[in-house]
Formats: C-alpha cells, structure tokens, sequence
C-alpha cells in the first residue's frame, strides 16, 4: 500500500477521433488584444514589446461540460475566452512560415482567473501563479483539426447564461500564432502535447454561482463550464 496516487497525465480529446493527448505543459500568452490590454489599464506596442507568458500545470485542466467549485480564496473569479493551440510536432526555434506545421489542432478554451490575486501580484510585482495556475483553471474543449485558413476571420465570442460578453475576432490577434510559436520556441524546445492559449479580447467579467458559460470560435467548435 502507498499513500501516493498514481498520476496519469489528463488528456484532451480530439473531435471525431479515438486519439487522446495526454497535456505536456500548458503556456498562456498574456495580453493578446489590444482592447483587452487597454482594459486591464495597460497598452502593448508591437514594435517595442515582446510577447509574454505564463503556465499552468496540466492537473488544471478539465475538460469542456465540466461543473466546477467557485475557487477558494477569490471574490472576482474572470472567464477569460481563448482560442487553444495544441502542439502535434516536436520543434525548437521555429521559422513562422513553418509555424502551422506543428500545430496538431485547436480547441475553445477558458482562461480561468482569480482576477483579484492577479491584480494583486501585479501591483506588488509578484509572480502571477495564485490568480491564474489553480485547481479547474484550464477549461478545454474537444481538439478540431482543420486549415489554418478557416479560422483567419473567425468570431470569438463568450455568454454568461445566454447573454454575450466577449465578441472580437481571432484576426484582432496581436501576435498571430505563427508569430506566437516563433517566439515561444526560442526559449522552450515545444514537445507534442504542448497547449498554449493564446490570449482572451475585451469583455472578461465575473462570475458568480450557478452562472452558465458557453465560449464559441467560428469553424473550431464550442466550450461549456457550470459554477456550482
Ligand atoms: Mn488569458
């Protein structure tokens, strides 16, 4: 007898497939939209700025239809609607003409946030893992494999029981995701199985008890959550 589970990694399924990805690490593109950056009181320059990220552990994952706890220690618990990348191909310092080859698929994902120790961390230059890496955080849905052109000019768009709150477009993308991967793969050698959101637009918002969230991105599909 052990007092240890045995720890099998979460998988993301994948639509009309058997196939399951067991999650290698999940990265998080920060402030990838202007009018959300401009809504969390800053503003990002593409020609002086970089990309920037941070992680969260694969435990964090649940998959999309989950009904989740309201998270302990927060009273401004944000959605945060994303379009997810899944890595299908191993590669460092990736070309962005090449970008698209390593992507195995994409999902609908929630970028869930304890705004309130975000904002916190922020201010007292601390890291930002207590408002963003915690328990039932990565909300994913199911892997759609497609062209990249198909989601070129797709909506993005998040309801909060049936009323819309997030609605942009995947074009509004500060660093588009051969831009991301480019950037990404200078300092991490990405390993299939990787997943990286790549940023929410403007309109995250609270959610309390009871509230329904359905999160859509044209051509890849949906992602559903229920706050207990
Ligand atoms: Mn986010």
């Amino acid at each position: 007898m052990t007092i240890f589970k045995e720890r099998i990694s979460p998988s993301l399924t994948v639509k009309d497939s058997d196939v399951k990805i067991p999650i290698h690490r999940i990265f998080c593109v920060g402030r990838n939209y202007h009018a959300h950056a401009a809504e969390m009181g800053v503003s990002v320059d593409k020609t002086k700025n970089v990309p920037f990220y941070f992680l969260k552990h694969p435990s964090a994952y649940v998959p999309s239809g989950s009904e989740i706890d309201y998270p302990l220690s927060t009273s401004n618990y944000h959605y945060e609607m994303e379009l997810v990348l899944v890595i299908g191909k191993d590669g460092v310092n990736i070309d962005r003409e090449k970008a698209w080859d390593y992507v195995y698929g994409v999902a609908s994902g929630l970028d869930m946030t304890r705004r309130d120790l975000q904002l916190t961390a922020r201010e007292t230059n601390r890291p930002w893992d207590l408002g963003k890496d915690f328990e039932e955080s990565a909300v994913i849905g199911e892997v759609v494999q497609l062209e990249p052109s198909k989601i070129e000019n797709s909506d993005i768009k998040l309801s909060v029981n049936g009323e819309i709150k997030q609605d942009s477009n995947i074009e509004l993308l500060i660093w588009n995701v051969p831009e991301i991967l480019e950037h990404l793969s200078k300092f991490y050698h990405l390993e299939a199985g990787d997943v990286i959101f790549t940023g929410t637009p403007e309109g995250v918002g609270p959610v309390v008890s009871g509230d329904k969230l359905e999160g859509t991105i044209t051509n890849v599909g949906s992602v559903h959550l229920t706050i207990k």
